[in-house]
């Protein structure tokens, strides 16, 4: 039955889509559990029949603007009994406006269209559906254009084209090509990569977890105050996990910890890990003069809170952005809109508020004449306590509770990395954090979200 469909569209030169595209995509359907099907452009319904025929669960709305194809589609679905699970539109896609929300938009109408309706359906899509696009190949006219005969075709190869690049230069999608049939793309909403700076006493549980990566600080050359290890323990790190590494050296460096910077970014230049995070801008012209190839990702707290400092520095061979913990949504996702920066965002933690190379508790301590017995201690200041963290690099003094932004995450989709810093908290308290950030479980707690919400105004007063 199937066939004569098959052998009409042959005869009557309709493009309904190739074998090897089709059954992909009805594999591809089985395999992710798609449901909720939007089809732009039905044709005489071939497509939308065999997408339908892969489960009775599924349903699909299916819109074809020309009447007579979506005359001829009616009673091939009639055909197929399949009238109560396809419900097919005769209208122009543009025009017609869609509320439900689906699994899946297939997109195979007007190639000259393609960006208008992905931009118009992508506001249909589930949180995890996909977007899939017909006809990137266009019979092999866009990868051999010397095949093109006529002008129709030039502009057709030139539409899809633009579409490619308007894909691949998509901030909010990821897409993948797949070579079959006429080529068709596969666009998925983008999701961060979660990172944890763990601790030597969770690394190892924290490493079963389902998240993307850890960041580990070299001793003596990061102040990141979770783990901090030398050379030796990071080679058995990377040795125990598939999980990327992101390697900090993120202290001030001064002319007498060159030597030794020099030396672990040889070493690190070696080995599996992904990206090199640091603060002072002398590593960009150290690690050129090295010729290392890792990813340098800059990170200065509280600095680099534009888009004319982050593409300076992209410029200049930065390839990610650990952005300023002081910055509002809008400025952050104004920023990752105008730059090619991967950007890293603190998710969780206690955000340092002040750093210091001085060593603040050693001398406070001498100062009242008592003896120091902790690195750690608090300072209070109405009612809140504020971390106060000292080592080899100096102080740091943290704000008085974690950022937690899980009840955010949803907006903060495009950006590329949420990280996650398990210092100072208890370690069960820690993992259920740590848990709903990976299952994006909200939290029913009112969480302190920091700067996300509040712009930082310096007020000067009247009499200062
Ligand atoms: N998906 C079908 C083939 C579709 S062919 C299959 O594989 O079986 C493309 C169809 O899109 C044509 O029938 C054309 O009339 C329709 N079309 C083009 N632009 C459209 C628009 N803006 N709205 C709705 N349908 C459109
Ligand atoms: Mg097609």
């Amino acid at each position: 039955m199937i066939e004569e469909i098959e052998n009409y569209a042959k005869e009557h030169n309709i493009p309904i889509m190739l074998p090897d595209g089709i059954e992909y995509l009805c594999n591809y359907i089985k395999e992710h559990n798609i449901k909720s099907i939007l089809e732009i452009g039905s044709a005489i319904g071939y497509s939308a029949i065999k997408m339908a025929s892969v489960s009775d669960d599924i349903e699909i709305t299916t819109i074809e603007k020309d009447t007579d194809r979506y005359n001829i589609a009616v009673d091939n679905i009639r055909k197929f009994n399949l009238l109560d699970r396809i419900l097919i539109i005769n209208d122009d896609a543009l025009n017609v406006p869609v509320s439900g929300s689906y699994d899946l938009i297939f997109i195979d109408a007007s190639k000259s269209a393609n960006i208008k309706f992905f931009n118009k359906f992508k506001n249909n899509l589930n949180p995890n559906g996909v977007i899939i696009t017909d006809n990137l190949s266009f019979h092999g006219l866009v990868e051999d254009e010397t095949l093109i005969k006529t002008k129709n075709q030039r502009g057709i190869v030139r539409h899809i084209k633009e579409y490619i690049e308007f894909l691949n230069n998509n901030k909010e999608f990821i897409t993948t090509y797949i070579p079959l049939g006429d080529t068709i793309s596969i666009s998925k909403r983008k999701d961060n990569k979660l990172v944890v700076c763990p601790t030597n006493d969770n690394l190892e549980e924290v490493l079963k977890t389902n998240i993307d990566g850890i960041i580990v600080g070299i001793k003596n050359l990061s102040v990141f105050p979770s783990l901090q290890v030398d050379i030796n323990k990071l080679k058995k790190i990377i040795k125990s996990t598939d999980k990327e590494i992101i390697v900090s050296v993120n202290k001030m460096i001064h002319n007498k910890d060159i030597p030794y910077l020099e030396e672990v970014l040889m070493e690190l230049n070696k080995l599996n890990i992904s990206k090199i995070l640091f603060y002072n801008v002398g590593v960009i012209n150290i690690a050129k003069r090295l010729g290392i190839t890792k990813d340098l990702v800059i990170m200065q707290e509280h600095l680099n809170t534009s888009i004319y400092s982050n593409n300076f520095y992209y410029n200049s061979g930065v390839k990610g952005s650990f952005f300023s913990f002081y910055i509002t949504k809008e400025e952050l996702l104004d920023i990752k809109n105008n730059t090619n920066m991967e950007i890293m965002f603190m998710g969780y933690g206690y955000l340092p508020i002040f750093y210091s190379r001085r060593y603040l508790l050693t001398n406070y301590f001498n100062y009242i004449n008592k003896n120091k017995e902790d690195n750690l201690y608090y300072m209070k200041h109405n009612d809140e306590e504020y971390p106060v963290l000292e080592s080899n690099n100096g102080s740091i003094i943290y704000t008085s509770k974690p950022v937690n932004l899980i009840n955010k995450i949803d907006e903060l989709r495009s950006i590329d990395y949420i990280v996650i810093d398990s210092f100072n908290i208890d370690n069960s308290e820690f993992m259920n954090v740590l848990n709903s950030f990976i299952n994006k479980t909200k939290s029913n707690k009112e969480e302190y979200i920091g700067f996300f919400n509040t712009k930082t105004i310096y007020k000067v007063k009247n009499n200062e």
